[in-house]
């Protein structure tokens, strides 16, 4: 297992951020919710930030974060205080006696520069999924000029991964630069760590592909056309969130593809989307490039400005994929 003091760091801070995740998804996501109330998770997203940047600081006082989220609206406007007053609550546990400016404060330590060596926090990656309680990951990663080094992905609703069902203590999971990929609950001292090996399949027609639910994330029309070109006759998989990379790492698939939508042909992705999930995927034994093949660069501050989408593979079917994604024209 890896033992580093960061990852020590990391995998307790995740757990917890991801325990409180899913105590706001059991609590505040309820089938009275209003359609298109996005309150838990934006309570989810700032306690989870909240949480992961205190223990950042208790650990690390001089470590630099760059979060998803910024507390300014929470300051701003009586519906943010209310939202802070939740935060607080969740918080409590975790926290005792917290003040809302501490809160604040912790969550704005998430506004670092991204550059040189930081930590990147995605504390909700997959909100729709959080909100449709399917699956949402809590996704850190330690990026050191413009590699990824470390990543925890935190699963609250996927268990098995590499058969995956929802409930149950969920995942977690750690990769590190040469040290493999590793899985164990979201339980606080699970010391249980079990390593973890992408699909051997090389056999491209039998490729499972995951894809996101939203398809303004993706191109379906494309979709389709790509699995055609790789002779794939199985529809592709929607998944929410890293939770796909973590699944591929746990060979329950063998690619992933985050293709560019028609109406949005000038998106990049955000690093804290795909910095944990990548090593995850790489140190499981697979591979991760962008649509023309080439490596994530992240090197370019808080987006991957020098790349075009993902495919992230078991390695067996990259090239047969790339070259489907060349012949359509993706
Ligand atoms: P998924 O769960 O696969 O749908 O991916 C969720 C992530 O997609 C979110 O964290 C967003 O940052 C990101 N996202 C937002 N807009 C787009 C877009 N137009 N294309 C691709 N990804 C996007
Ligand atoms: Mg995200």
């Amino acid at each position: 297992m890896i033992d580093s003091l960061e990852a020590q760091f990391a995998i307790a801070a995740v757990r917890e951020a991801a325990r409180l995740t899913r105590r706001v998804q059991r609590e505040m996501v309820t089938p009275a919710l209003v359609k298109g109330d996005k309150s838990p998770v934006t309570v989810a997203d700032f306690t989870a930030q909240a949480i992961v940047a205190k223990r950042l600081a208790e650990a690390f006082p001089d470590a630099k974060l760059v979060g998803e989220e910024d507390a300014s609206d929470l300051t701003a406007t009586d519906e943010g205080r209310s939202t802070l007053a939740q935060i607080q609550h969740f918080l409590e546990s975790a926290a005792p006696g917290a003040t809302a400016e501490e809160v604040c404060q912790w969550i704005d330590r998430g506004n670092d520069p991204a550059e040189g060596t930081f930590w990147t926090l995605d504390p909700v990656d997959g909100t729709k999924g959080f909100l449709r309680g399917d699956q949402y990951a809590v996704a850190l990663a330690l990026i050191d000029n413009g590699r990824v080094e470390l990543g925890v992905l935190g699963c609250p609703e996927l268990t098995g991964a590499a058969t995956p069902k929802a409930g149950g203590p969920g995942s977690v999971l750690v990769a590190a630069r040469g040290q493999g990929t590793w899985v164990s609950s979201t339980e606080p001292l699970d010391e249980q760590w079990t390593e973890l090996h992408v699909a051997p399949t090389s056999d491209v027609a039998q490729t499972r592909i995951f894809r996101s639910v939203e398809s303004a994330h993706t191109n379906t029309g494309q979709l389709g056309q790509l699995a055609t070109a790789m002779g794939v006759e199985a529809d592709p998989i929607p998944m929410d969130s890293q939770a796909k990379y973590a699944v591929l790492a746990a060979g329950g698939g063998e690619m992933l593809v985050r293709l560019l939508s028609a109406k949005r042909l000038d998106y990049r992705e955000k690093i804290w989307d795909q910095a944990a999930g990548s090593i995850v995927v790489e140190e499981a034994g697979g591979r991760v490039t962008d649509l023309d093949g080439k490596p994530l660069d992240f090197s370019h501050g808080t987006s991957l400005a020098a790349n075009r989408g993902v495919l992230g593979t078991n390695g067996k079917v990259h090239d047969a994929a790339l070259e489907a994604l060349r012949a359509i024209g993706a």
